[in-house]
This record gives C-alpha cells, structure tokens and sequence, in this order.
C-alpha cells in the first residue's frame, strides 16, 4: 500500500511516522521550504496529543519530546491585581486542561527527523483524480505528479484537498483574534512572576483585558535530551531556552490596563514568536461516503487551542486503520470510513472537550 499525504504539520508528520512503523509505503508533500511558518513557539500537548505520538513515533523521537517537555499542568490559577502587586487569588476549575507544554519548533524538529526520504518540500498540491483502477493521482504547482492507494489531506485550515474531494465545506470566520507570543525566562524573572506560579498556566482579568502566562522549563535541557536520545535531531538544541508564553485578546490597545510584570512580559518578547491567531471552524459537515481520499486535523475540524491534538489523535487512529488494511484484516474502504467516522465523533465535539 502506499499513503500520500499532503502537508507537512503536525498530524502529517505524526501519520508519516506511524505509517513508516506499520511498514506502509509513505510520501508527505509539504508546499513550504523545510524552514516552515512560524505557527508561535508553544504547544499545550494533553493526553490525546501525548498518546498519538506515543502510538506512531519510534521510540528514540518520544523519548526526546517526554525529556523535553515543562512540567505537569493539572490547573489554571487566577491572577489579580492586589495593592498594585500581581498575586494568585485562586484557581480557575472551568479553565483546566491538564497536559505539559512542548517547544513547537522543536517538536517539529523533532517529527522530521530521519523523514528524509519522506518528505518533499516546496510541493504545492493543487488537484486529484481518482482512476479507475482506484489509485489517486495527484498534481502539483509544478506539473509534477504521484500516484497512490490512499490521499490523506493533512494541509491545514485552508486544505486544498478538502476543496476537491468535499466542495460544499466551508470554514466560517470566528470573529475572535488572539495575539499570542513568548518571552524568554531570564528577561521576565525580575518580575518575581514565574515564581509565583510555577508550572501552572494563569489567567489574570485585569482592567477589561483577560491574558494568559504559562512557564516552560524544559525538564531536561534540549541539549542534553538530544545527546541522549535523538543525536540525529538537525536542530541546535543549544538556542532553545526556558520561556514564558502568553495570550491576549487582539483588541486596541489593551496592555496599558495590565501591571507592571505583565507588560514587561509583553515588552520583552521575541519579535519571531509573536503571531495573531484567527478563529475559524467547520460545522459539521453531513456523513460523505468514504472514498480512498481522507483529511484529518485542521484540514476538516480547526480547533483554535487544542487543533493540534485532534490533528494527531486523527493521525493515531487513521494509522491504525490504514494497518489493518494493510494486513488484510479490513478492506480500505471499511477502514477509512472507520476512520472517518472515528474523526468526526472526535472532532466536531464541543470546543474543549
Ligand atoms: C500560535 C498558535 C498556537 C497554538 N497553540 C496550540 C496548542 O497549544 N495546542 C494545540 O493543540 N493546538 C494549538 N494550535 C493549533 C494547532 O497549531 C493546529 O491545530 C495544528 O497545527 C493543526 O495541525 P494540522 O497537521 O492539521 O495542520 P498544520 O499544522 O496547519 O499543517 C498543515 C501543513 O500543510 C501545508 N499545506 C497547506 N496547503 C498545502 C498544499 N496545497 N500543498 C502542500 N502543503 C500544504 C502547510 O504549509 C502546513 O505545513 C495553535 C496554533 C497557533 C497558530
């Protein structure tokens, strides 16, 4: 069997390994350079993220994102103003989602390790065909073409294989825009913040403006972690340092409102790692029939926040059936509408869930 997969993100570098491990022949296609986008320098990984690339990562690639990550998150604490000083005024039970935070560059580091013979950059997806004999054909900005058993369209909220193979599936603007940036420890510990709240995320209402900080101390420091379990990684471990992340609504003007060490945090931020977030979803779509064409992620459920772990927990379980087609146990049909049917249970469930 071999498995096309268009987009090199999260989901399909996680698939990409999983298919590998099962033994099933697999080409991802990623229309940026290997450099990618800046898609900001955090990512809260939960159990759901954690599971699916404990099932498709080989062991050594694991390891190193375990050692890496910052420590447990179980709550959310409430930031106040007390007397013009920043203080822990409670926890926020609404807002828990227990999981451990992850470098984003490096966990994508990370997933592209020893995909060499994998992945193919600077490939535009722009169409497909399915031919009689049930492969998918596929084109690309550059008249180039591939053929496969299987199309897997893990290329995000603007998915062009989601144009093609479900046209009426339109992605509705949200309205909400986030800014979302992060700022090194060392500029920030001044401000006594990351003291007082450790390894939890925290919300401060101050003023009109709501922003959320949470620490990553790497647990075992990138370098080392790379030493010890993935001396391949191409990355150097060594300019990655412990850093405070941080969310704001994208409103007007908002951070004359907040206290000292918040504006700080805002002040001292990496210009790179600063990106505005737009919301957008898909309603759920009614039940298409299952064909040898399939997405996963973004590509068909966006999810502002936790989008990547729903991205590899569809990788996890399309993995899954794509081996138990391979194997024979299933025919492809039956395992991608498994599959699908799996997703959508997933996917299009209440935001947070
Ligand atoms: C700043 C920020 C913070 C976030 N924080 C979190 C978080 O803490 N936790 C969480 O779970 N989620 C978070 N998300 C959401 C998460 O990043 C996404 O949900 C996740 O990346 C979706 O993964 P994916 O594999 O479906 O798509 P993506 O990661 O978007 O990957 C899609 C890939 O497809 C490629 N592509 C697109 N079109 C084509 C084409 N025509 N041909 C070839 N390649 C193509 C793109 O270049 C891209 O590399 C955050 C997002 C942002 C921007």
């Amino acid at each position: 069997m071999k498995v096309i997969v268009i987009g090199a993100g999260l989901g399909g570098l996680t698939l990409a390994h999983g298919l590998r491990r099962a033994g099933i022949d697999v080409a991802v296609y990623e229309q940026d350079a290997a450099s990618g986008r800046p898609q900001g320098v955090s990512l809260h990984v939960d159990e759901r993220g954690r599971s699916a690339l404990r099932a498709c990562l080989p062991p050594a690639p694991f390891a190193m994102v375990e050692a890496t990550m910052g420590g447990p998150r179980e709550q959310t604490l409430k930031l106040s103003d007390v007397d013009g000083e920043l203080a822990v005024t409670g926890v926020q039970p609404s807002l828990a989602r227990p999981g451990r935070q992850v470098h984003r560059p490096l966990l994508r580091a990370v997933l592209l390790t020893d995909l060499d013979d994998v992945v193919g950059f600077g490939a535009e997806f722009t169409r497909f065909e399915q031919r009689a004999d049930g492969t998918v054909q596929v084109w690309f900005a550059d008249g180039s073409t591939d053929t496969a058993d299987v199309l897997v369209g893990a290329d995000g909220i603007g998915s062009a294989v989601r144009r093609h193979h479900l046209p009426d599936v339109r992605v509705v603007d949200t309205g909400r825009r986030m800014i979302m940036g992060a700022t090194p420890l060392r500029a920030v510990l001044g401000t006594g913040l990351p003291g007082l709240i450790g390894d939890s995320p925290a919300s401060a209402h101050i003023g009109g403006t709501t922003m959320v900080v949470a620490v990553l101390r790497f647990t075992e420091s990138p370098l080392a972690a790379r030493r010890r379990w993935l001396p391949a990684l191409r990355r150097t471990a060594a300019e990655i340092e412990d850093y405070v992340m941080w969310a704001l609504p994208a409103t007007r003007e908002p951070t004359m409102e907040l206290p000292p060490a918040l504006r700080t945090i805002i002040g001292e931020a990496w210009p790179d790692f600063t990106v505005t977030l737009r919301g957008g979803m898909i309603p759920r779509p009614p039940v298409w029939p299952a064909r040898p064409v399939t997405l996963l992620g973004d590509a068909i459920h966006p999810a502002p926040g936790f989008g990547g772990n729903l991205a590899m927990q569809d990788a996890r379980h399309l993995c899954e059936a794509l081996a138990e087609a391979h194997r024979g146990r299933l025919g492809l049909l039956d395992a991608i509408g498994g599959y699908e049917d799996t997703m959508r249970r997933n996917g299009f469930t209440k935001v947070g869930a």
